[in-house]
This record gives C-alpha cells, sequence and structure tokens, in this order.
C-alpha cells in the first residue's frame, strides 16, 4: 500500500534519513508536559524508539526512529497517558510560552492560561504556511516573543501616585529605561520612555504606582534562513477580548493573504504592512 508521507507529516510524523524511520513530534502547549504524558512518552521511546527523546528548539519533544508498522501501537500507548502526536507543515504550530507570573517573580501576565487557550483556539488549523506563536511573561523575553509570527509579551502599564510616594528613589534604580528621575524629592515618570516592564510598580515599597497588566504584540518574526525581528502594530493592549480578536484579524488575514508556502513576514512584504494594520486596527478597535 502507498505510504501517504503528506498526511503522516501532519500528524506529526516526520520522514527521517532512515528508510521507514519516522521521528514522532508529540503535542505540547506552553513546554509543560505531565509526569503521566512523559511516563508514556518514555515506554513509547523505550519500546518503539531508540530509548531516547530529542527536545526542540520550540519546547517541544519528538521520539526519533519510530517504525512506520507500528504508528498505531505508539499512538495507543501514548494515548494511555493522555499525550498525542503532535502537527507539522503548514499549520499552526506548537505554541510556546514561559513560566509566567504563576511562578516567576518577574511575571506580568499568567502566560500558561494564554498558551492553552491559543492552542484550543488555534494549534493544528491549516494556513498556507506554518504559523508560529510564542508567549512570554515580561521584558526580559525569556520566550524571544519577536521571534513569532505572532509573539504576545506581558507588560504593566503604570501610573505614578503622588500621594504613596515616600521618595525613596527605589523605583529610580529599578527602571532600566531611565524613564523615572527623583528631583527634589518629588518623582516624574516619562511614559514616552517606559517599556512597560512593570519594574517600579514591583519594586515600589508603597505601593505607589498603580498598574494595569496588558499584552505587547509583534508581528512577523522569522528566525529561519531569513531572520527578521517581529514589529509592533498595535497599541498595549489592556484585555482578553481584545487580545483575541486582533489574533483572530491576524490569522484570518493570512490565510486571506499569503501564497501557499508564504511565511506571515513575506506576506507583509509582498501585501503591505498597512493592508494587516488596517485589519489588526479594526481589531482592536472592537
Ligand atoms: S519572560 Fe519574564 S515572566 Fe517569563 S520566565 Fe522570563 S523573567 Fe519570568
Ligand atoms: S514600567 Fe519599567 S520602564 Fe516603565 S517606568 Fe516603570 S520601571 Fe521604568
Ligand atoms: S519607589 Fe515608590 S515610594 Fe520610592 S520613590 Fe519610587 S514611587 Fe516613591
Amino acid at each position: 500500500m502507498a505510504v501517504n508521507y503528506s498526511e503522516l507529516k501532519a500528524g506529526g510524523f516526520m520522514r527521517q534519513k532512515q528508510k521507514n524511520c519516522f521521528s514522532m513530534r508529540l503535542a505540547t502547549t506552553g513546554g509543560q508536559v505531565s509526569a503521566k504524558e512523559l511516563a508514556a512518552i518514555m515506554e513509547v521511546a523505550n519500546t518503539y524508539g531508540h530509548g531516547y527523546i530529542h527536545l526542540t528548539s520550540r519546547q517541544g519533544i519528538e521520539i526519533p526512529f519510530i517504525q512506520l508498522k507500528d504508528i498505531e501501537a505508539v499512538k495507543e500507548t501514548l494515548a494511555k497517558g493522555g499525550a498525542r502526536n503532535g502537527v507539522c507543515g503548514p499549520r499552526v504550530r506548537t505554541i510556546t510560552a514561559c513560566q509566567g507570573n504563576e511562578t516567576c517573580p518577574n511575571g506580568c501576565i499568567a502566560t500558561q492560561p494564554i498558551a492553552k487557550e491559543l492552542a484550543e483556539r488555534y494549534f493544528g488549523k491549516e494556513l498556507p504556511h506554518k504559523f508560529k506563536f510564542g508567549v512570554t511573561g515580561c521584558q526580559n523575553n525569556c520566550l524571544k516573543a519577536e521571534e513569532n509570527d505572532l509573539g504576545i509579551k506581558g507588560g504593566i502599564q503604570v501610573t505614578w501616585k503622588e500621594e504613596d510616594c515616600i521618595s525613596c528613589g527605589v523605583c529610580v534604580k529599578a527602571c532600566r529605561k531611565g524613564a523615572i528621575t527623583l528631583e527634589d524629592g518629588k518623582i516624574t515618570v516619562d511614559y514616552e520612555k517606559c517599556n512597560n516592564c512593570g519594574r517600579c510598580f514591583f519594586a515600589c515599597p508603597t505601593s505607589a504606582y498603580a498598574g494595569e497588566q496588558g499584552y505587547m504584540l509583534s508581528f512577523g518574526g522569522l528566525f529561519g534562513n531569513t531572520i527578521t525581528k517581529g514589529e509592533p502594530m498595535v497599541p498595549f493592549i489592556k484585555d482578553h477580548d481584545t487580545l483575541l480578536r486582533v489574533c483572530d484579524a491576524c490569522i484570518n488575514w493570512f490565510k486571506d493573504n499569503a501564497k501557499p508556502s508564504e511565511r506571515f513576514y513575506f506576506t507583509i512584504q509582498r501585501v503591505g504592512k498597512d493592508s494587516l494594520e488596517k485589519a489588526l486596527k479594526e481589531a482592536y478597535n472592537g
């Protein structure tokens, strides 16, 4: 029987150099894999692979040396642990994320619930080419948001409150953008210089900064044969519904405008940034 390699690839089975061998990609979200899934993955690697896994650069797990004849048995074994095969080819790929503010003290947003929601909404969606989302919790950018087709970075929009300030100067030292100055006992914040890192908000001993959590998005990042940093195209997003509307608009614009096998960055270059910005801003404005 003829082997349908495209179908196998769509299901995360990538052909190896070795005949009839596949590296099996698993579905993961935000770099988190449960102990139960790991046990099933270990069983598959030991029984059907060569006893090891490969951790990919985008928080994925691949099990090399799976034979064509074992694919169904592999899927069944993985399913026992709640693990499943991933995707490859022209569709929405693994949603990556850092740990976010659920565990990281620097985090401005909860990245993991966002990654899970994006995965439920888009993972595996058919598109003209691959499409990558990455979610990072703050300006430290451990997840490198701008490498992704759509990068999401958490931030805090701060407002200084004079009535709560004791002029200690801690926030001046905390700010890496030189946005805060203290003169004659009075703080001045240059909001134009502020990058919403939230460091003053976290550092102030008297909570003299009000802070609103939100998202800073970048579009069109690429880190392969062509290397380019995703660009911001919408203002700071303060609510979850707007975030999802803008993500939907972005995916739909790509689907409607890209040629087959054209990455998002090149579609933006060919069709024009104005067209994408218009679609994103409409979604942003609701
Ligand atoms: S990007 Fe920020 S929130 Fe995420 S792990 Fe790094 S420091 Fe923590
Ligand atoms: S949020 Fe960050 S950049 Fe903005 S004023 Fe505070 S410390 Fe400075
Ligand atoms: S850290 Fe807080 S209390 Fe201290 S100078 Fe800054 S705003 Fe005022």
